[in-house]
């Protein structure tokens, strides 16, 4: 497709006012070596974009729209509270009712506070953990990505893979001292640093299931292992479910493995496509927090009406029908179940990682576990896939280490036009065997 388009169109004109023509990189196509589609409008599981041509999203606005977009539900909440005004500055009920919910729904969260955005609210947390236990040190993991505060951004996965940048730019060597590295699914390489330096370590911070170096699950005993390891040494234990909570089920990934993190990072689903975050836990942890305790974190915008009213909304319909995971986790499992089919069928040897309705497809014979092994995807393959899968109106990620997501809302027909459409894409690259 060569002809102008609208997408191109104004895609000449967002280079000239905005640093790669997007205000978040993956958006930006490069990693495919295309140019982004730009969208008017979604409805359940569709994207129309400014060419009105529409697409089977498999993106989610990488992962809030859990039920679809467009929901009407959550649609009138968010109408009726602008009508009682956009922002005040000051304690509402709507925030009370969202707290509760969620120390309702997560048995881990005994206090939350609701920031705007999943890197404020991991910068936040582990500014708690820091000042709960007085010590600096932070342990991550290779592959994970906690957002762009200064000391995660180091192999952080996610954007940072394919844009060939592990490490940022400007971010001071002071900012990542206390940054230490760990390789997923590797409790040996944790063990080391807390032999090492124990009683430095002020938290880990793990994303239970990572989706930022596309899907990777927890061996088991890998959860387990850090569990123990924190409370054997005093440190804090953080769950960064920014992208799996409310997402595997309503108690997030602590709910389907059974491990209890200290404190737990949320984002995206709990604002429903509005800018939130949240951060939560124990309370001793939760009550050194300003106003009550010595650690300072703040917000203009915090808890703000509308974002609370769409959070609330799209939580409530999750907590009181359990059948929507049921479902979810369902066709998620005949979704991915019949791509590795098709894609096996084709005489390709790559591997399908999924966790409910998260699942990658990497283009390498290897199996993925973590950071290295997920390197090794050929992303000039998954380029080649993704662009044709868009030509046939599937929006998959401009890039081989995102999530697929699915949603309640994908149809049994969209989801069998979807593996259509990768059938005929994996038959046309075979090569016929002689
Ligand atoms: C998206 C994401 C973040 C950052 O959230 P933003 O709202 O983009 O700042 C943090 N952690 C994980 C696991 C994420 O996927």
């Amino acid at each position: 497709m060569n002809q102008m388009t609208h997408s191109k169109e104004l895609f000449e004109e967002a280079v000239k006012y905005m640093p790669g023509g997007v205000n978040s990189p993956v958006r930006a196509f490069r990693s495919i070596g295309s140019t982004p589609r730009f969208i008017a409008k979604a409805d359940g599981a569709c994207l129309f974009d400014e060419d009105g041509r529409c697409y089977t999203d498999y993106v989610g606005s990488w992962g809030p729209m859990v039920l679809g977009h467009n929901h009407p539900k959550i649609r009138e909440s968010v109408i009726d509270a602008c009508g009682r005004g956009l922002s005040f500055g000051a304690a509402t009920k709507a925030e009370v009712d969202m707290a509760k919910l969620i120390c309702e729904i997560v048995p881990s969260i005994e206090m939350i506070r609701m920031v705007n955005s999943g890197t404020e609210a991991v910068m936040s947390a582990l500014r708690a953990a820091r000042g709960y236990t007085g010590r600096d040190k932070i342990i991550k993991f290779m592959g994970c990505y906690h957002g762009h505060s200064d000391s995660m951004l180091v192999k952080a996965g996610s954007g940072g893979m394919t844009h060939g940048v592990a490490d940022s730019a400007g971010v001071p060597a002071g900012c990542t001292q206390d940054t230490l590295l760990a390789s997923y699914n590797d409790l040996d390489s944790v063990r080391e640093h807390f032999e090492h330096a124990g009683e430095q370590i002020a938290a880990v911070i793990v994303e239970p299931v990572a989706a930022n170096m596309g899907v990777v699950p927890p061996e088991h005993g890998f959860l387990e292992g850090l569990r123990k390891l924190c409370t054997q040494y005093g440190s804090v234990l953080i769950f960064d479910e920014v992208i799996t909570g409310f997402r595997l089920g309503i108690d997030g990934a602590q709910g389907v493995y059974g491990v209890k993190p200290d404190l737990t990072v949320f984002g995206k689903i709990i604002g429903a496509g509005m800018p939130v975050g949240a951060y939560g836990g124990k309370r001793c942890i939760m009550e050194m927090i300003s106003p009550l305790g010595s650690v300072y974190q703040a917000g203009t915008l915090s808890g703000n009406p509308i974002a609370m009213a769409a959070g609330l909304a799209q939580l409530s319909i999750l907590k009181n029908d359990p059948g929507i995971y049921e479902r979810l986790n369902a066709d998620s499992d005949y979704f991915f179940g019949r791509l590795q089919e098709i894609v096996r069928g084709a005489g390709f040897d790559y591997p399908i990682n999924h966790v409910g309705s998260l699942g990658c497809l990497f283009f390498t014979k290897c199996s993925v576990t973590d950071y290295e092994s997920a390197k090794c995807a050929d992303t000039n393959a998954y380029a080649d896939y993704a662009n044709a899968m868009l030509d046939k109106g599937i929006y998959l990620a401009p890039a081989q280490f995102e999530a697929v997501f699915l949603s309640a809302a994908h149809t049994k027909k969209q989801l069998d036009d979807t593996l259509e459409a990768a059938e005929d894409y994996f038959q046309s690259k075979s090569k016929p065997v002689s």
